[in-house]
């Protein structure tokens, strides 16, 4: 079950403040606080969802679609096109996730290291 008090649920509802990068009716991306790239923006829509499965399961196909235009979106703001980025969602204990709110990061800015 989806968590009220998580962070970012807070960061939503103006509780905690956040380092804007782009804000629309359906997202909003801000810095991370412990970037691990000279670039690490993180996307939430403004869902009530926990993980990448739950916001498609219960979103409407147009703001699925707003979500990820608006990610497009903020990589060109960042001008991350030409040098290039990775997108990571975690999901869930195996994949790491701390914030129990669908979140995506955009890491740039120099050559992201291999996983593993
Ligand atoms: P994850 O492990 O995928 O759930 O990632 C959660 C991310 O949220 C981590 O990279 C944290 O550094 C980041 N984070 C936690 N609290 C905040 C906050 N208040 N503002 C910005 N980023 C945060």
């Amino acid at each position: 079950m989806y968590d009220n008090n998580n962070i970012f649920a807070k960061i939503l509802r103006k509780e905690i403040p956040c380092k804007k990068v782009y804000e629309n009716e359906h997202s909003l991306f801000f810095y991370d606080i412990n970037p691990q790239a000279k670039i690490h923006v993180l996307g939430i829509p403004k869902v009530s969802c926990i993980d990448l499965t739950d916001f498609i399961k219960k979103s409407d196909p147009k703001i699925i679609s707003s979500f990820f235009k608006s990610v497009n979106l903020v990589i060109d703001k960042l001008d991350l096109n030409e040098s290039g980025f990775r997108i990571i969602s975690n999901s869930g204990k195996d994949g790491g996730q701390e914030v129990p709110h669908f979140h995506v990061h955009i890491l740039g800015g120099e050559k992201i290291g291999r996983l593993n």
